[in-house]
């Protein structure tokens, strides 16, 4: 028989776990390419970069509260496949002994990184992604021989200045074109700024910037790992680790760290959420001049976060995992006539526009299986419940699993973990419409993913419980 903490002795009870006290080592790999040019991910169109102008990291943190080990890992990256992150855990297993279910990998979202996963117009660099699967798993070992005696807290403070929700339900009498040759969306991805016909955003944001603090116990700071809901910022060349790599550099001086701190910023529900401000006009800034001021302002979030922080040694580490089946919602065969078609008539040239691109991603559809195994964990940091969803989570989706389905008192969502399955809208929001539902690579889940995911992260977090 299974038994239930019940959710009240749990929030009562200290963060006390009885094995040995906590160890934690941090590192951030390097993960810049060597070979140039290479494909950047995140665009409708294929871009070469042709140099990195910041380095891109996997940011490793390695926990070991006696009994259990848990390795949490952010690259910079667009998205990655579970192949790859699978290969990076089995291998990082392999040199650590770390249960590859006690580690969770994540992508920033930074949308000038190498392309490894393919996605609209940019398909994955062969090479790059077998570089990445070994150095994601050297970071993780790194980390791991680093571990020494450490002490943890977490917290929560809010920056909601910074992010936006992007889809706008438009004034009645706009019509809002999909890329199938249809108009019925409800609501458009990035409308114009200041537009008379804005109506109402159709989402919220989630302004949390989540907290966990790793220190040694003579105060000196070894990690610091956050959680905020913003898609990313954009306005640096690539190859770039965006306002993530920003946040590292910004946290590490607020926090006087020394060499050897690690800043790890993952990217929590931010499917329908960016950094534009629609109902102001735009400001003119130099390039990196953006990443640099929301890095800052949720780095100053972060620290604040930690105020009332009262730090522990002895921490209760667990790492709970699911895969549920989900339906792909896959095109029908007019649909997959219509876009060869419009493919054919682009024959011998590069694809053009929404509807050309679409095109492809249709005929790409029509390939895939009638249903995929989704992964989904939950972890368990003392009173952190770290959630890790395979997509890009719409904002409700985190809000939802925060208020409602966390048994843990501090709760963030990470999305882009451990695989890639495209956005996650809610029943609600396909219902709207919209870029973040049109069927691709980057939009494939069934109608009712949301539901069924959220469901599946209520029965870990029973699991997370039981002794
Ligand atoms: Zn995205």
């Amino acid at each position: 028989m299974r038994r239930f903490f019940p959710l009240l002795l749990l929030l009562l009870s200290p963060a006390l776990a009885r094995a040995g006290d906590l160890k934690a080592g941090a590192y951030a790999q390097d993960i810049t390419p060597t070979k140039f040019p290479i494909s950047v991910n995140g665009g409708f169109a294929d871009r070469k970069a042709t140099a990195a102008n910041d380095p891109l990291h996997a940011r490793c943190l390695v926990l070991d509260d006696g009994t259990t080990k848990l390795a949490l890992v952010v690259v910079d990256s667009c998205m990655i496949p579970r192949e790859l992150i699978d290969a990076a855990k089995a291998l990082a297993e392999k040199k650590t002994g770390i249960p590859a279910k006690n580690m969770m990998i994540s992508a920033t979202h930074t949308h000038t990184a190498p392309t490894v996963a393919g996605v609209f117009g940019s398909e994955p660099d062969a090479e790059y992604v077998k570089f990445l699967t070994q150095k994601i798993a050297e970071g993780i070992e790194t980390a791991h021989k680093r571990c020494g005696p450490a002490k943890l807290a977490w917290g929560v403070a809010e920056e909601p200045n910074q992010v936006f929700n992007r889809r706008w339900k438009m004034k009645p009498g706009v019509k809002n074109l999909d890329p199938f040759g249809g108009d019925t969306d409800k609501v458009r991805m990035n409308p114009p700024r200041m537009s008379a016909d804005l109506l109402e955003p159709a989402g919220p944001t989630d302004p949390r910037v989540t907290v966990l603090s790793v220190m040694t116990p003579d105060d000196k700071p070894l990690a610091l790992f956050a959680n905020y809901s913003l898609h990313y910022v954009g306005d640096l060349p690539a190859l770039s680790a965006d306002y993530f790599g920003a946040f590292a550099n910004s946290v590490a001086a607020k926090l006087n760290a020394g060499k050897g701190f690690v800043g790890i910023l993952s990217n929590g529900t931010s499917g329908d959420c960016n950094n534009i401000n629609f109902m102001a006009e735009a400001t003119k800034t130099m390039p990196g001049e953006r990443c640099r001021l929301v890095a800052d302002a949720v780095a100053t979030a972060a620290v604040k976060a930690l105020e009332k922080a009262e730090y522990v040694t002895n921490v209760v580490l667990r790492s709970v995992v699911t895969e549920i089946d989900l339906g792909v919602r896959k095109p029908t065969a007019d649909e997959v006539k219509r876009a060869e078609g419009i493919l054919e008539k682009a024959k011998g040239r590069d694809l053009k526009g929404y509807e050309e691109t679409y095109a492809r991603e249709t005929v790409l559809m029509a390939k895939y299986p009638d249903a995929v195994k989704v992964p989904l964990q939950v972890m368990r940091i003392g009173h952190l419940a770290v959630v890790a969803i395979p997509c890009e989570t719409f904002a409700e989706i985190g809000l939802e699993i925060k208020k409602n389905i966390s048994v843990l008192k501090t709760t963030c969502v990470v999305s882009l973990a451990n695989g890639y399955y495209g956005y996650l809208p809610t029943p609600a929001h396909h219902a709207l419409g919209g870029y973040e539902t049109w069927r691709a690579r980057s939009s494939f889940l069934e109608v009712q993913a949301s539901p069924k995911i959220e469901k599946a992260v209520g029965e870990l977090m029973k699991a997370l419980l039981t002794k």
